[in-house]
């Protein structure tokens, strides 16, 4: 069980819908601060161990800021997300590049910024080389394909586009270490969202049996092993949270097998987690506006997947409550579906709620990754603003929501006067 608390009290809400309306996503800092401290805690047995915050979950600077005074990295994949990171002050080792079907460009900025750069393709060494330069460490994305299968997000690994197969892995280092790189890490995502901490203890299995054969046989010295993001978040009351203890003792324990015992040199463990750290800690604040009945009870929000795409792309579950009626019994079922003109726009299907009036202030929970984040402007649909409810309670503005102005910025279009 998971206990879907909600850090703000009705009246605080109605103070803040004075100066910013709904819809808005609220992040609440103590929830993610506390968050990156708990996996690097749970992995204090290992000095070095870092995890880069996946920029693409949440990429606003002032969260970048909060992770980066709690000791993370970043994980980026793009050049904003470069931009992002060097912005907040982020350069070096501090920088994990891990993208795909990369431009030119990219790669310049990476290099630029002294990112560790971890290749999604065996093509992208010479391409790399050739657009940019080399770095001194270098990683590689490892696919198994066949070996392991994936979850329902990320897919079966056969299916995925991302990484080397087993066979290119070995020709990509002996090629990387003739080119005169030094030291290397070695990649692998495999899941997404995924609560069981099995999944990842074998991952780490599998990169630390690949690092000692491709160390013992291509001649190199492995840095880091990177076990990817992925680390789920109990969406649904009625799951467990990811028990970290497991995962971390877990991967400990094959540490001290396959590379303390096997006389290997030190491997600095990372991650790439984006969702763990602030998942949970984003709320969608919303107001019922209409109350349709037909051949189904609908509740309309003022918000629609512009501001939360994750149930329509994945049929995923988010957990919602009606602020005030938190312990009033959920009598009705309803449908709580957003503006666009598409069918998936729906929050939640079939979902069991106390009554719902309207105005009443709907939250719609989890959203602290992968949710405005993904947000598009499909329908003329303008995306939110996002606030942050910091550790000393205040209500700081971190990003205004778009205008009409905003919206029509790319267009030579003269017939806006600016009135909405
Ligand atoms: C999306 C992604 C992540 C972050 O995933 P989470 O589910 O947010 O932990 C990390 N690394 C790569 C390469 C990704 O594509």
């Amino acid at each position: 069980m998971t206990i879907k608390r909600f850090p703000l009290t009705a009246k605080q809400v109605a103070n803040i819908t004075t100066t910013y309306p709904t819809p808005f996503h609220i992040y609440d800092e103590q929830g993610i601060r506390q968050a990156a401290r708990n996996l690097k805690q749970t992995f204090s047995w290992s000095e070095t161990f870092t995890n880069y915050f996946a920029v693409k979950a949440l990429p606003n600077p002032h969260i970048l800021r909060i992770l980066k005074e709690e000791g993370l990295g970043v994980d980026c994949s793009s050049l904003p997300e470069l931009l992002l990171a060097q912005h907040v002050g982020f350069t070096g080792d501090d920088i994990m590049f891990t993208s795909n079907e990369t431009p030119a460009n990219e790669f310049r900025k990476a290099r630029e910024l002294g990112a560790i750069i971890n290749l999604d393709d065996i093509s992208h060494l010479e391409y790399l080389e050739h657009v940019a330069s080399l770095p001194d460490l270098l990683s590689f994305r490892y696919n198994p394909g066949p070996l392991r299968s994936g979850n329902t997000i990320i897919g079966d690994p056969r299916e995925a586009k991302y990484g080397l197969t087993y066979e290119q892995l070995f020709s990509a280092y002996a090629m990387a270490k003739s080119k005169g790189v030094h030291r290397f890490g070695l990649h692998a995502m495999l899941a997404s969202n995924e609560l069981d901490p099995l999944y990842f203890i074998e991952t780490a299995s599998m990169l630390f049996d690949l690092v000692a054969t491709l160390a013992r046989e291509v001649g190199i010295t492995f840095s880091f092993v990177n076990l990817g993001g992925g680390i789920g978040i109990p969406y649904r009351p009625e799951q467990e949270p990811f028990d970290l203890d497991i995962f971390s003792r877990g991967v400990a324990d094959l540490y001290e097998r396959k590379i303390v015992q096997q006389g290997l040199p030190p491997l600095q463990i990372v991650m790439e987690c984006g969702r763990f750290i602030t998942g949970p800690h984003g709320y969608l604040i919303t107001t019922a506006i209409h109350h349709k009945e037909t051949y189904k009870d609908y509740i309309g929000l003022d918000a629609c997947m512009t501001n939360l795409m994750r149930p329509a792309l994945y049929g995923a579950y988010h957990h919602v409550t009606v602020l005030g009626k938190e312990e009033a019994p959920a009598t009705h079922i309803y449908d709580v579906v957003g503006s666009l003109c598409e069918n998936f726009d729906k929050f939640a299907i079939d979902r069991s709620l106390p009554p719902i009036d309207t105005n009443d202030i709907v939250v719609i929970h989890d959203t602290g990754a992968h949710g405005h984040a993904m947000g598009f402007n499909y329908n003329g649909k303008l995306r939110s603003a996002e606030l942050l409810l910091t550790t000393s309670g205040n209500i700081q503005l971190i990003r205004r929501a778009e205008t009409i102005e905003d919206y029509f910025s790319t267009l030579d279009f003269t017939g806006f006067n600016g009135q909405a």
